[in-house]
């Protein structure tokens, strides 16, 4: 081997000390010497005298001057000379990783592996010595897709013929599973929605929302919180304020009407239906009750979310917002009240689900 490519492409050869010094390139070693360091890639390369390493020679066109904190460290700066007679400085993790030199370790965690020599190095709590590299002069492993071993990752590991193999099967699976004729009557399929107090579990819900498959008003109603008297953060989301709750029934009024209605679904649909659930969850006091309802429950989030990974892979998002519009479906109302958001929910979840209900 007389060359060698560089990351960028360029192929630089492999010289001898004495071919160095007349033509006036440095070492990093001496560059350091001389408080200096690279600015550039390297013009040429030896080999240690171990064999094991590279030793690159710089332009002392292409220099500049290191960094002065490392100058005047001799007295209490450790170091330690390497067999081709390269002195490395010891340093901790933080700085080294500063100046862009990490452990052949982390190197290949980021898919890097050094061919030149050591550039610093620490020493660990036990004596045990861990070299640092320089990630500019390290070499970009080849990053192999898991399934084909080509060396061209594209997405998830894979290449791009293999991941979109992956798609294709997975796009088909999820074709079926949304075509699919589920029979359901649509009198019996709910969408629902809360708006809350706050994010978490202990926070009160605020208005109700519940609708069939068919877009039939069934709940629709604000909510007076038994504790909560403030909720200024989420306020500003729903828009419903303390007034506006004044007159409103307490949830435990509500209760008996929403089991009943409950009682005669066969899926209850909401979007992001966890956060939904754990709240709505706390009007059945038997956990017996709370599991029959969770059977039913269905979240529309998920699916529209596999829907994207499966059709759309260059989008991220998911909430409510982005599924109307990726599937080009107008609001009815406000987003982030709990009536348009349930009517919203209905659409996308009908839209992702053409075969869902028995038709007439
Ligand atoms: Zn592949």
């Amino acid at each position: 081997m007389d060359k060698i490519k560089l990351r960028s492409g360029a192929e630089i050869p492999c010289i001898d000390s004495s071919d160095a010094d007349m033509r006036n390139l440095l070492s990093r070693n001496t560059l350091s010497m001389l408080h200096l360091k690279p600015d550039g890639e390297p013009v040429a390369y030896s080999k240690s005298p171990d064999g094991e390493h590279l030793i690159f020679y710089f332009d002392p066109l292409f220099v500049v001057e290191a960094d002065p904190d490392g100058w005047y460290g001799d007295t209490k700066s450790e170091t330690m000379t390497l067999p081709g007679g390269s002195v490395i400085e010891r340093m901790g993790g933080r700085r080294a990783a500063s100046l862009g030199y990490y452990s052949k370790e982390n190197l290949a965690r980021m898919f890097y592996d050094p061919i030149e020599e050591p550039v610093a190095y620490t020493k660990r709590a036990n004596g045990e010595i861990v070299y640092f590299y320089d990630k500019a002069t390290a070499l970009r492993l080849p990053m192999m897709c898991v399934k084909c071993g080509r060396d061209v990752r594209y997405r998830h590991k894979l290449c791009k013929a293999c991941f979109e193999e992956d798609l294709a099967v997975r796009r088909a699976e999820g074709e079926l599973h949304r075509n699919k004729f589920y029979g359901m009557d649509p009198e019996r399929v709910l969408f629902f929605d809360l708006e809350l107090t706050g994010f978490y579990d202990r926070d009160e819900i605020l208005s109700i929302t519940i609708i069939d498959g068919a877009g039939k008003l069934i709940m629709d109603t604000l909510v007076k919180p038994a504790h909560t008297k403030k909720w200024k953060r989420t306020e500003k989301i729903h828009g419903i304020t303390p007034e506006m709750v004044e007159d409103a029934p307490l949830l435990e009024d509500l209760i008996p009407q929403i089991k009943a209605i409950f009682a005669e679904a066969d899926n209850i649909i909401a979007y992001g239906v966890s956060t939904d659930y754990s709240h709505i969850k706390y009007i059945y006091d038997t956990e017996e009750e709370r599991m029959a309802l969770h059977d039913k429950v269905r979240c529309c989030a998920n699916e529209y979310v596999r829907y994207i990974h499966e059709n759309r892979p260059d989008l991220s998002h998911a909430s409510l917002i982005d599924a109307m519009e990726c599937l080009g479906i107008e609001w009815t109302g406000v987003p982030h009240s709990s009536t348009a958001d349930t009517f919203a929910c209905k659409d996308v979840w009908n839209r992702l689900f053409p075969n869902y209900y028995l038709s007439e």
